[in-house]
This record gives structure tokens, sequence and C-alpha cells, in this order.
């Protein structure tokens, strides 16, 4: 069962249900004299996968319960606000199962809305727990402003958007919790930390909670600039680009539709799941309508021109460059395959650009999905771009928060955080 951490800071307690040695699965209890709030409420993906796989599949909430997959009843009970830093599974997290009493503040009530709602709503398997309760209070957290708990939500960069770090100002020590965040952002839609924090006047915390998800990850992730400099090289090397990335990520979303116009070619959206971001990207690029599709082969309504990609983007790929996510991208090709159509897709290539493995469900096993794109006769590249900040930048993190105290979260790598913290600290 789960370990909790407990930390006391004067009259302030930490409590650590999920998070701590292990990416993902956060949930972080405050109590404060006679108030108590939640950071996330996360879904532990290492113990997912321990325990389910293939068809044995999770029976319901108490089962997930008692394996220690999601939070235990007793971090939520009577808590006055459950605060979701951002929409991924592993901070969001079976909504349906807090209790009536707790308030849920999500990032968007329309994305929540218009993404895991929608996507999950309807899902005959336990993906039906993700979306709130109907009879749930659900409400938007309140940005750069402290709310009735004391609670300030600081925009961040992340591979979804919106997302949050959350301050606390407790009676005894104030809370720095992070969530997951890029101290780089891809786009000038989400802030920097250190301005963020500067514009709330905020130089210094008692006690830090930091995510540290990429020290000692088995991959190098590439920065925002090596990402945008090796997307234009193979916009100018290869005929279509595909790019599959995290529904979420508006942030890579626009930074695709920035180098389509860069590069004089046309950005397709090529999966439903895609479509919530149209509102958000008519709102930041307006000027960018006349270069932006929507794959007639979806059939789905949508305020955007259509564009059918077998017979106009197949035929020409060098105009396009298509944005999918992996659910969407393998739906398009099977329906090809069942038409018989199979365009010459030969000096195409698609990059694989989805989320960190360890912090989500796979919906498409990635074997099948590169079977697939072969029998097309496309290339398949990954490229890892994460939604964390790099291990180098921790030191910059640590700078802008002057933290008395660290908490690792998110992290297969605690102690190596701590030792890092304090050899700074001793400087
Ligand atoms: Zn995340």
């Amino acid at each position: 069962m789960t370990q909790v951490l407990e930390r006391k800071y004067g009259k302030v307690k930490i409590k650590a249900y999920g998070g701590v040695d292990e990416v993902g699965g956060n949930c972080i209890v405050i109590e404060d004299e006679d108030r108590k709030i939640v950071f996330d409420n996360g879904i532990r993906f290492s113990v997912l996968r321990r325990f389910y796989g293939g068809r044995i599949e999770p029976l319901g909430l108490l089962e997930l319960r008692a394996v220690g997959a999601i939070p235990p009843s007793e971090a939520l009970k009577e808590a006055s606000a459950l605060y979701i830093s951002h929409l991924h599974l592993d901070h969001t997290g079976l909504l349906s199962s807090t209790p009536p009493e707790v308030s849920i503040k999500v990032p968007s009530t329309r994305t929540l809305e218009k993404t895991l709602a929608s996507w999950y709503g309807k899902s005959v398997s336990w993906l039906a727990y993700i979306p709130p309760d109907y009879a749930a209070k659900v409400d938007e957290v309140e940005l750069n402003k402290e709310d009735e708990n004391k609670v300030t939500a600081i925009p961040v960069s992340h591979s979804c958007f919106p997302a949050y770090s959350f301050l606390y100002t407790g009676s005894e020590a104030t809370i720095f919790y992070s969530g997951d965040l890029r101290l780089e952002p891809l786009t000038t839609l989400s802030p920097r930390l250190d301005e963020a924090l500067s514009d709330l006047g905020v130089d210094r915390v008692d006690v830090a909670l930091l995510e540290g998800t990429n020290f000692n990850a088995e991959y190098t992730p590439i920065t925002a600039p090596m990402f945008r400099d090796y997307l234009s090289l193979l916009l100018r090397q290869y005929d279509l680009v595909s790019i599959s990335i995290d529904p979420l990520d508006l942030e890579a979303l626009i930074t695709l539709l920035d180098l389509s116009l860069l590069m004089g070619r046309n950005l397709v959206m090529g999966s439903d799941r895609l479509l919530w971001a149209i509102e958000e990207i008519e709102r930041v690029r307006p000027e960018a309508r006349n270069n932006l599709y929507v794959a007639e082969e979806l059939e789905t309504p949508t305020p955007l021109p259509h564009i059918s990609l077998l017979q106009e983007v197949f035929k020409n790929p060098e105009n396009y460059l298509l944005a999918i996510e992996p659910t969407g991208l393998l739906h398009i090709f099977r329906k090809l395959k069942i038409w018989g159509a199979t365009p010459t897709l030969t000096g195409s290539v698609v990059v694989l650009l989805d989320p960190e493995p360890r912090e989500s469900t796979k919906e498409v096993e990635e074997g099948a999905l590169k079977t697939w794109l072969k029998s097309f006769a496309m290339q398949t590249l990954r490229v890892r771009l994460s939604g964390h900040y790099l291990p180098y930048q921790f030191n910059n993190l640590i700078e802008m928060l002057k933290p008395k105290d660290i908490i690792p979260l998110h992290t297969e790598e605690t102690e190596l955080m701590i030792k890092l913290f304090r050899k700074g600290f001793s400087k």
C-alpha cells in the first residue's frame, strides 16, 4: 500500500499520498489549522501497470483504491477544495471519485468539458470515472490572485494547456507546488516562471514541492529551440510531415502552426481530439486562419474549412504539415485501407512526439502504429520534446524560489534532488 510522506512546518502539515519516488500520481494534502486543501488527485500509472494489462482491466473505483492506483478516500475527505494543476491523468485522476463536499478547481472548465469529459465520458471502461459527477461543484482556478483558501494559481508552461503551479500562503509557512512545468516555454502562450513570480512579487517561499521528471531519464529531451530547428529541417527535406502530439499540448500545436506558416505550408488537423484547440488558436493566432484546415476524413463539423487527405494532401504532400495524435492517425489509415486507397507516401515522415510514456495510458501500441505507417511507406522518427524542465535548470528553479526546504515529487531521483538542493545551499 501507499506510504504517506508527512512533514510539518509550524502549523502547516503536508501529506503526500502519491508522487513520491515515482513519476505521476501526485496527491498532496495541506492541513493548516482548520483548513484542508488538496493539490492533484493523480492516477499512479506505475501501480496501474503492475496490476493491469491486456484483458485484465480495473473493475472500478473500489478496486483501484484497494490496489493503491488512486489516492485513498481519507486524502480528499472533508477537504474544502481539490486543485488540479493540469489535465494530464497522472494529476487529474478520476474526478468522479471526489467526495461531494469537496469543490473541484480545474485549470479550465471549458477545456475539461471539450477534452477529458468528451473523450472518456461515455467510455465503458474505468476511464468513465475521469470526468466529474454531474452533481460535483466544479470551478476554475483564479490565476495570479489569492483565493478564499489562500491559494494562488500561477500559469506555467507544460505539454498540457493550461497548466498551473500553486502557491499556498499558510499560517506559518508558504508552500509552492510546482505541478509539472517547463522553464523554457515553447510559445508566448504561457509565461516563464521567473516572470510570473516576479509579477506576483514572490521572491522566496518556505517549502517547494518540486517535480523532477527528467532526472536520470534514459533519453535526452530536446529543448524548445532545438525542436524548432529540427522541425524546420524536416519540413525542408521531406514531403508530407505528420506530427503526433499530445492532444492537450496547445503550445506544441501553435509551434507547428507557426513553423508551417514560416515554411510556406498549411497546417491540417487530422484528429478529432485536437479540435478543441481551434477556439484557442483563433484567439491567439487569428491571422493563421487561411492556412489552417481540418481533415475531411474525420467527418466532424468544425468552423474551419475541410480538406481531403486522400484527394488533396497526399497528392501535394509538400504543401502540408499534418498534426495528429496517435489514436486519430491510426483511425484515418485504417479507413484508407478499407477503402482500398493506397496513396504513395514514400518520402513522407511521421514524427512521434507523444507524451512521456510513464505518465499516461497508451491507447495505441507503438509497434502496431509503426506497422500501419510502414504499410503506406511512411518513415517514423521519434523526437522527445519534454513537458518538463531539464535537469541543468534545477538550480535556476531553486534560485527563483529560494526555498528553505524542498520535497521532490514526480521523480525517481528523490535523493539526488535533495543532494543537489543541499549542495546549492551550502555555497
Ligand atoms: Zn503533465
